[in-house]
């Protein structure tokens, strides 16, 4: 993977900050349609620590437009139509090297510091790695940075969530176990988590992603209620704990709009998850896809908020189901008092 900042160049059509499913997905159609970009990501290797059950609908490749390689999927759910669980590592990793083979530039461990402003072409970042600081000017910038969008805020767009608008996972990779049911996933929501659920997706014929949601508000210790809902499920027995898991996703609604002159707010960072099942992948990778589309589509003609526009169109039929989750977390949260 290329990551020195000797091969940073300082002037691209399109900087992508985040090489997760957003940010590739983006790069995708970007580098197909021949603008130059620049992908950064501020972890040391993209892809790791993968922080996610990662479980994906079935055609999610197909949204993130790019084929498979064998060891991209670690598992299929054949009881729910052969869903993938993906190996998140291997996938982004591997889609990064792609893009970089058709001319991309990747910069791994390279942060996004600070935005300029828009001055009716382009922004200027400043970029930090570990060789130092460095100013790229982009005509657009892809936030792709996850929430709460660092990226967006910088560009004016008001990100802050609330910690009561969040949700706190917890989750253990487990191999050598035996399964209850490896064909299928155990998706729960027990009343101590209410409104949040407890999730067994098998990655395999004897290993799982085990995990839960717990509301920021209600403080409970996670480990000791995993451990508890892990024992009293039966989904799984014995087995060895390779990876503990912590993370976190929105659960407010998504940006309602996630433009401004020179740059697009997409995935996770415009808040498109749905907080309902703790589904992000799919919105990522469409919301991604449709950010690259629309600077394939008007990139020539202008980078301004007004040639960005037709990207809320793009995304639109993601915003009626996340607000319908919305709505149902929040019932689920009120009748929970
Ligand atoms: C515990 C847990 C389990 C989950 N399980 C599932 C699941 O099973 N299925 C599912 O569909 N979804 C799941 N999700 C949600 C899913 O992980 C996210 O929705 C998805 O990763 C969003 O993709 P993204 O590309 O928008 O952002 P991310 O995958 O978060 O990628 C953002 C990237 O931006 C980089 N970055 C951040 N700031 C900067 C910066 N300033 N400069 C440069 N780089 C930066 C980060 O390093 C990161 O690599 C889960 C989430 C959690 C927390």
């Amino acid at each position: 993977m290329p990551q020195t900042s000797l091969q940073i160049p300082d002037r691209v059509d399109v900087l992508i900050v985040g090489a997760g499913p957003a940010g590739l997905a983006a790069g995708r159609r970007i580098v197909d349609a021949g603008a130059t970009v620049l992908i950064v990501d501020a972890r040391a290797r993209i892809g790791n620590p993968p922080r996610c059950g990662e479980l994906a609908r079935d055609n999610f490749m197909e949204v993130f437009g790019f084929d498979p390689e064998p060891d991209w999927v670690r598992w299929r759910i054949a009881e729910l139509g052969n869903m993938p669980v993906l190996n998140r590592s291997a996938t982004e990793s591997g889609a990064a090297r792609i893009l970089s083979r058709r001319g991309a530039s990747v910069a791994e461990g390279c942060a996004l510091m600070g935005l300029g402003e828009y001055d009716g072409v382009g922004r200027t970042a400043r970029l930090r790695s570990s060789h130092g600081s460095m100013e790229v000017y982009a005509r657009l910038v892809i936030a792709a940075d996850g929430a709460p969008s660092r990226v967006a805020r910088l560009a004016g767009i008001d990100t802050l969530i609330s910690p009561l608008e969040t949700v706190s996972c917890l989750a253990y990779r487990i191999i050598d176990t035996t399964l209850e049911n490896a064909n299928n996933i155990r998706f729960e929501f027990p009343p101590v988590l209410n409104p949040h659920y407890f999730w067994v997706i098998p990655s395999g014929p004897s290993e799982a992603n085990v995990g839960l949601g717990v509301p920021a508000h209600r403080g409970h210790a996670a480990r000791p209620l995993l451990d508890r809902l892990m024992d009293e499920t039966g989904a799984l027995t014995g087995g060895k704990r390779i990876q503990t898991i912590v993370g976190w996703y929105p659960s407010t609604l998504p940006l309602e709009t996630p433009f401004v002159d020179g740059l697009l707010v997409t995935g996770t960072a415009a808040r498109l998850i749905d907080a309902e099942l703790g589904e992000g992948l799919w919105q990522a990778a469409f919301s991604g896809a449709a950010a690259g589309e629309t600077y394939v589509d008007v990139g020539e003609r202008g980078t301004s908020a007004q040639e960005l526009a037709s990207y809320r169109d793009r995304v639109d039929r993601l915003y009626g189901p996340l607000r319908h989750g919305y709505a149902k977390r929040r019932k689920r949260e009120a009748r929970s008092g």
